[in-house]
């Protein structure tokens, strides 16, 4: 079987096998790849030209976690009550007002799973912040927090997205991916959601019509095949959206960070190889012909190995995100501003484009 056989698959919009999607990962070389992908990607997007961009602001509703994600250096245990915190409402209001007067629209909210904030928490927080803001939009917790406030609050998780949305819930992040095999998933986070819950979760997001993105944190204990048989999950989820649905409106990978974390005391350490993303990004691109963007995740692998990505697939620089401290706590301290990340995607070729969430541009 030839390589461009599975290229044609590619951009006919047929589903690649995890055989053929293999053999791209092992034997295409980077350059075919990359060319292969940013002709897919060209055309996908709408302005083949441009690279879009977005600011929000990322606020942590609270460190106090029962999941334990041996990743993950941000959460505290819930009897570790002097590092505790749950954010106050003065201080969800200060900052959005700071992310309004830096052009931003957005609030990523995420956190831990708090033992104690059930759905009448969440409902209440989302009320209050669309009363003070009604244009905010609210990108908020994820598929293993929409599972963990089911379970403690005793409903299903699609009611507690039917009831977050009526609260004022805008899209829901991918966050909680990680790798969705449940051979990773039970060592590097064995508290959390299985594979199955996360997609379940997230199918009832797209039947429901509430954007989603999907995520992927690779660089720790899973395989090659693991990392393929992530993305065929996505694209296989993805084909069950129902027409006209937003479904995943992105993918966006990032390599684990491991300083100071469990799975670093466990002997995983970040070995971090900008030609492995690049190669992630290009088959990402080919596998998923169903999602139409892919973020070159600049927070976790900086700026010259993002801008490359935007040649090898990637069409969106992610966000200047005003406040980041979840893969911020594990060694990635990229920074970027508004100038900076718009210098960065012209320095590659492109146009740069504001954008909101379901990648509509705002400039
Ligand atoms: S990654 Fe999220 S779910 Fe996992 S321990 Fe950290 S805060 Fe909890």
């Amino acid at each position: 079987m030839k390589l461009q056989y599975i290229f044609d698959k590619a951009f006919a919009d047929e589903r690649i096998s995890h055989e053929e999607a293999l053999r791209l990962w092992h034997e295409a070389p980077l350059y075919l790849l990359a060319e292969q992908a940013d002709t897919l990607r060209a055309e996908k997007v709408r302005d083949r030209e441009v690279v879009t961009w977005q600011i929000d602001r990322n606020i942590n509703t609270t460190n106090v976690c029962v999941s334990g994600c041996r990743f993950c250096n941000f959460h505290c245990k819930p009897h570790q009550t002097d590092k505790h915190f749950i954010t106050s409402m003065e201080e969800y209001i200060r900052k959005t007002e700071e992310m309004f007067a830096l052009g931003g629209d957005q609030l990523l909210l995420q956190g831990g799973m708090h033992p104690a904030l059930g759905i009448e928490y969440y409902e209440e927080l989302f009320r209050a912040l669309k009363e003070h803001f009604p244009t905010l939009r609210l990108n908020a917790l994820g598929a293993p927090e929409v599972a963990h406030i089911a379970k403690i609050s005793k409903i299903t998780t699609r009611e507690v997205l039917v009831r977050l949305r009526t609260a004022g819930l805008s899209s829901l992040p991918g966050a909680g991916a990680e790798i969705l095999v449940d051979r990773v998933r039970k060592i590097i986070s064995p508290a959390k959601p299985s594979a199955e819950e996360w997609l379940r979760v997230m199918h009832e997001a797209h039947e429901m019509n509430i954007p989603t993105t999907a995520t992927m944190m690779y660089g720790h204990i899973e395989t090659i095949e693991e990392r393929i048989e992530h993305l065929l999950r996505l694209r296989d989820l993805q084909a069950e959206c129902p027409e006209g649905n937003y479904g995943f409106t992105a993918f966006i990978p990032w390599i684990f960070r491991s300083e100071g974390t469990q799975l670093e005391k466990m002997g995983y350490s970040t070995h971090f190889s900008p030609i492995e993303y690049l190669r992630l990004i290009a088959v990402a691109r080919l596998v998923l012909n169903n999602i139409r963007n892919i973020q070159a995740s600049w927070l976790t692998v900086g700026k010259q190995t993002a801008q490359m990505a935007l040649h090898c697939g990637a069409n969106d620089m992610g966000s200047i995100m005003i406040e980041e401290n979840v893969v911020s706590s594990a060694g990635a301290n990229n920074r970027f501003d508004q100038e900076g990340i718009c210098r960065a995607i012209r320095e590659a070729g492109f146009t740069p484009r504001l954008r909101n969430q379901l990648y509509e541009y705002r400039d």
